[in-house]
């Protein structure tokens, strides 16, 4: 397959060992302790509720249950809530299986964004393992449309993103066209942290949600500006959305190869789209991004990934 990008590893990926992360639910205010626990190729990624005798509910379409404010997962009425952040994180980084380990029903939200998973996944390591990596190859194009929100996957090299948003000052009109195989994931998409209006609190204290939510885990913004600091990029909002992109387009099973373009989306219209696309079985296939004869299966190599470059904040410290 002439042409194809070389960016991204030949084999599917584990961690090299075990890592802890506490902290709470935004929207359950529960503390949770988050443990990723190597797991065999194949597996894929898995929750397990360790309060709940280790039920599983592995991160796959098929178990998304409701997406307005975060994208949870529910199987058999046992549900596991706001896993996008660490799903991206997983998928931006090329870890293909592993297990997820929680005590409570929602993902500690940490810093707003999927940093520092990733921080403590690069410290690890990676461990590359003996089957090959399995990809979803988009064939023909899958759009979901609502309103003037709009979501697109296209065939294509590579896993390239273009996203627009649209929201009120400061925010205004963002634009973020990348490639994630070809991209820092670490370096240009992970620091990038959630938002909240400040106006819109009371209506979603009122749903129950947020009831975790502090100036610590998400940028804050009211009256036309951000409440709590200096952004960590110029687009930190799109750069965000990308993040929450990759983590429910997690939910195809395996990481895409082909084009996403979306505008104006959220949660809900991501995993309607994983949706369409998993029911139209001609519009895509599974495809192994390198098939070179001499690439046969290897004994487990550890794999120590590139440190990233250090986060440039714009906050002066
Ligand atoms: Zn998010």
């Amino acid at each position: 397959m002439p042409g194809t990008a070389q960016h991204a590893p030949q084999f599917e990926q584990t961690i090299a060992s075990d890592l802890q992360f506490g902290g709470v639910g935004l929207h359950s205010g529960s503390e949770v302790t988050l443990r990723l626990v190597p797991a065999p190729a194949g597996s894929g990624i898995v929750f397990r509720r360790t309060d709940l005798d280790n039920f599983e509910i592995p991160a796959v379409g098929r178990n998304v249950a409701k997406v307005s404010y975060a994208t949870s997962l529910m199987r058999q009425g046992v549900l596991i809530s706001t896993t996008e952040h660490l799903l991206s994180a997983l998928i931006g980084l090329g870890v293909d299986n592993v297990i997820v380990e929680v005590d409570n029903l929602e993902v500690p939200i940490l810093d707003g964004s999927a940093h520092p998973y990733v921080d403590a996944i690069l410290n690890t390591g990676l461990k590359g393992q003996r089957r090959k990596r399995e990809y979803i190859r988009i064939l023909k194009d899958v759009e979901v449309h609502e309103g003037n929100k709009f979501i697109g996957v296209y065939p294509g090299e590579g896993y390239a993103i273009d996203y627009t948003i649209d929201f009120p000052a400061p925010i205004g009109r963002e634009v973020f066209v990348g490639d994630l195989e070809a991209g820092d994931y670490a370096r240009l998409i992970a620091p990038a942290r959630t938002f909240g209006f400040r106006e819109d609190e009371p209506m979603l204290r009122d749903m129950g949600l947020i009831r975790g939510a502090t100036d610590q885990c998400a940028i804050i913004i009211g009256g036309g500006q951000v409440q709590n600091g200096d952004l960590r990029f110029p687009d930190e909002f799109v750069r965000h959305k990308v993040l929450d992109l990759i983590g429910d387009l997690a939910l195809a099973g395996r990481r895409l190869w082909g084009r996403v373009v979306a505008e104006r989306a959220g949660h809900a219209m991501h995993t309607a789209l994983v949706q369409r696309l998993m029911r139209d079985r001609s519009a895509w296939e599974l495809a192994c991004r390198y098939d070179q004869p001499h690439e046969e299966a290897r004994t487990d190599v550890p794999l120590q990934p590139t440190a990233p470059p250090p986060i440039e904040f714009t906050a002066g410290t």
